[in-house]
């Protein structure tokens, strides 16, 4: 065989063996490191999955929720641990550290860039799913949530518990209660009760030395940077001890759709003036979206709305405050509040609240999507721009 060929097979093999054996060095130090922390290597192994195992596919993909970062050129995680208890994340960040591995924690897979489970360099996930209780204390108004808890699973607890209690946090349920919470939780009872962060009343965290600490062990400054800076960036969020909001019995929700024929863009500008001084009980939301009809695109505005009491009472406000949306009686749909979870998920009327629990969702999608605060109103032809 001439030795370009040679060379040629050689450069193509090399990658994968190297992974190959840099996956099977850190598992085996892996467990050996953890092992040697308790003296079960039973137990460990039960919870770390490298690529030779059947269930690592199947278990990395279940919390990959934007196709982008699953393809087949993705960089892979060495290995993933499912932590079954709080002392499996101390030794996991404490062998991490010992090994020199890159950590990434993931809770729900929601980050929009896959933060929580793509690298560049060499690392291993681990995986909070299992790590998913929740207290509720009704007469304390407060529940203790696990990191690895979804927002849906959080609301359908508070339900179970209380038809007058919610948590303010964001619409969609299969988020998870560490990324949303420790990125600042932002949803459809923020004008009323403010951001999830500002709900949180306690915390448990794994610092980099494997300590676990609460609210008054760690101080109020790393206590503040948890909510909303990014837990990662400073250790493992175990749980959050959150303050329950009160609701009414009966909330209305309503969904009016304008097209630019229909003068969007007068509403739309109207809008910027309405959304953030109306009364506090009301949440509108804006979407816009490009639609064709009769064959001519064209813009879609959609204010979806939520407020906090009957119909009758919001009818007065948005007469009142915002008339030039034209809302009607027809238009409103008078529920409970775990049923307005649903219809803001984009659930169909009458579905399940059983449905929160489903922790998967749909299949996910291919998608770019960024967040920003809008702290100066979009002129009439900034609006016609878009
Ligand atoms: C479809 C969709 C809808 C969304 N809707 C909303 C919304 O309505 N309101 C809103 O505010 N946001 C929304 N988001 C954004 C979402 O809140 C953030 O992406 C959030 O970080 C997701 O949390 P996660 O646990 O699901 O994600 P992950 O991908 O698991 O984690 C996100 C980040 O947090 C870190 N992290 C996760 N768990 C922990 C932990 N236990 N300790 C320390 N760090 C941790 C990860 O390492 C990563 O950096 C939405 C995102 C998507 C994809």
């Amino acid at each position: 065989m001439p030795v370009s060929m040679l060379l040629f097979l050689s450069l193509l093999c090399t990658p994968f063996s190297f992974s190959t054996v840099a996956t099977d060095s850190v598992y085996d130090n892996l467990l050996h490191c953890l092992s040697s922390k308790t003296n079960s290597k039973d137990q460990f192994s039960k919870i770390i999955y490298s690529p030779f195992n059947s269930s690592y596919t199947p278990i990395l993909q279940d919390y990959i929720r934007n196709r982008r970062f699953n393809t087949s050129t993705t960089r892979k995680p060495l290995l993933i641990v499912t932590p079954l208890k709080e002392s499996d994340v101390q030794t996991t960040i404490i062998c991490a550290k010992q090994i020199g591995v890159q950590l990434k924690i993931r809770s729900g897979g929601h980050d929009y860039e896959g933060i929580s489970y793509v690298s560049n360099v060499p690392f291993i996930i681990l995986d909070m799913f299992n790590l998913r209780s929740i207290n509720i204390d009704i007469k304390d108004e407060t529940a203790w949530v696990q990191s690895g808890a979804t927002v849906g699973e959080l609301y359908y607890s508070i339900w179970q518990k209380s038809k007058v209690h919610g948590f303010p946090a964001g619409i969609c349920p299969t988020m998870g209660i560490g990324g949303h919470i420790s990125g600042g939780g932002y949803g459809n009872l923020l004008r009323k009760y403010g951001l999830s962060v500002d709900n949180v009343i306690d915390a448990q965290i794994v610092d980099v030395k494997g300590r676990i600490l609460d609210r008054k062990a760690m101080g109020e400054d790393l206590f503040w940077a948890i909510r909303g800076g990014g837990g990662a960036s400073f250790g493992v969020v175990l749980a959050y001890k959150l303050k329950l909001v009160p609701v009414p019995p009966v909330v209305t929700v309503f969904r009016v759709i304008k097209t630019l024929e229909d003068n969007a863009s007068d509403l739309i500008y109207k809008w910027q003036f309405v959304a953030n001084k109306i009364d506090n009980n009301l949440f509108i939301r804006l979407l816009l979206q490009p639609t064709t009809i009769k064959n001519k695109d064209t813009m879609r505005a959609t204010f979806i709305g939520l407020f906090l009491g009957d119909s009758n009472s919001l009818l007065s406000v948005t007469k009142a405050g915002f008339p030039e949306l034209g809302l009607a009686k027809q238009e409103c749909m008078e529920m409970s509040w775990i049923q307005s979870v649903l219809f803001w998920a984009n659930f169909d009327n009458g579905t399940s609240e059983n449905v929160l629990l489903d922790r998967k969702g749909g299949s996910p999608n291919f998608f770019k999507r960024k967040s920003d605060y809008l702290k100066t109103l979009i002129p009439k032809d900034g609006l016609e721009g878009l």
